[in-house]
């Protein structure tokens, strides 16, 4: 085994990127500033969005977007089993509790026909997870919440770059996070982004991510602010520093190219794979759309391939390639069965898919001939003839 390890993913990070990051610590200012700002601005422009916040993180994202609603004990959240652990996560440090809709058996993407049975009278909002950047149906979902007047928080970590119908996710809807982690579409190391259309919202939102002061600290010990500041309510420390938007910077202008390499690299395994009995390949949805294709995963069919999900991932790391397991459904997990009365059998797609899943190595700088290790592996571990 003398080849070298092929991860799942890999950030591609350019010179010029690193160059800013040094240039930003050799700066003197570090923590949220002028590249943060610099790089909202990009975001807002590349988005079509009009209000964005930079975050550490999607989860903040997620979290403050929840807080903001100001839910009490008892309120309800749908979402879906097939994410991370994240989404469901927020859900309750907000206080709230996740109510869930199974997914699309060949997307993963929540089965949106099965929203409206669950809502009511104590439903607040809905929050729709774009799989590997393939978008939700969101007309019929955005229909739904207006005639109940619920809010719409679309979990966009993996969506950065995607299109729904010709438009961009972040350009249109209500409230959109996303997420700069480093296997994410583009980095900024740890780092995420909320964006929204609503004003006040907005407004509530820049108060949480930072402690609850009306005015952020860099203005304050520039030339130009004032010294003091106000605590308006008890807030987070959720900001982004300039050392990571320095990254950001660089990585956005990359993203489209990113994106066109990702794609025809899923759809080259789409076509090395067609046919497979072992494999059951993720399949698009008939309305129009752009996937991001932040990850590729077919669903492993334990009988024809001789081994289940864990066994092929062993497999795979033996033979020097990494896979990446996105996601077990979550309400399987210990604290959810527990707090909340969830069970085997309770959503049998995303239970099937999170048995089966498995995320291929995919990143804008892997080769045909890396992805040929990939297929030519598999091969191998079920036994088929060259
Ligand atoms: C990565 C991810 C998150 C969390 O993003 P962070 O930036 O790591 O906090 C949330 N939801 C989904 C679906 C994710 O994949």
């Amino acid at each position: 085994m003398n080849e070298e390890f092929l991860p799942f993913a890999r950030p591609s990070i350019s010179r010029a990127a690193i160059d800013e990051v040094v240039a930003c610590l050799e700066s003197g200012w570090i923590t949220t500033g002028p590249r943060v700002q610099k790089f909202e601005e990009a975001l807002k422009s590349y988005l079509g969005a009009p209000h964005v916040l930079s975050l550490s993180s999607a989860t903040a994202g997620l979290h403050i977007a929840l807080v903001a609603l100001d839910l009490k004990p008892g309120d309800e959240v749908i979402t879906t089993p097939m994410t991370f652990a994240a989404t469901l996560n927020t859900i309750v440090l907000a206080g709230a509790t996740p109510v869930l809709v199974d997914v699309e058996p060949h997307t993963y993407n929540m089965d949106v026909a099965q929203i409206d049975r669950r809502i009511n009278a104590r439903t607040r909002a809905i929050m729709p997870v774009h799989f590997a950047g393939l978008p939700v149906d969101l007309d019929p979902l955005y229909r739904l919440a207006e005639k109940h007047g619920l809010r719409v928080i679309e979990d966009a970590a993996h969506a950065i770059g995607t299109e729904y119908k010709g438009r961009r996710i972040g350009a249109f809807g209500d409230t959109q996070v996303f997420s700069f982690h480093p296997n994410k579409n583009i980095t900024t190391g740890e780092g995420g982004a909320i964006t929204t259309r609503d004003e006040k919202y907005a407004a509530r939102l820049a108060l949480l991510r930072f402690h609850g002061m009306d005015r952020e600290a860099w203005n304050r010990f520039g030339k130009t602010g004032s010294q003091h500041y106000e605590i308006v309510e008890p807030g987070y420390k959720y900001n982004m520093m300039d050392i990571q938007a320095a990254l950001g910077l660089h990585q956005l202008p990359e993203l489209d190219g990113f994106i066109q390499r990702r794609t025809a690299l899923a759809e080259r395994y789409q076509r090395l794979l067609a046919d497979w009995p072992q494999w059951s390949l993720p399949r698009a949805p008939s309305y129009a759309h752009r996937h991001a294709w932040h990850l590729y995963t077919p669903l492993i069919n334990p009988d024809a391939a001789g081994c289940d999900r864990d066994g092929f991932m062993q497999a795979m790391k033996e033979r020097n390639i990494g896979t990446g397991l996105h996601y077990r459904a979550v309400h399987l997990y210990p604290y959810y069965r527990a707090r909340f009365g969830f069970k085997p059998g309770d959503y049998p797609a995303s239970e099937s898919i999170g048995n089966r899943i498995v995320s291929l190595p995919l990143f804008p700088t892997m080769t045909e001939a890396e992805q040929d290790r990939v297929v030519t592996a598999m091969r191998d571990i079920f036994g088929m003839r060259r």
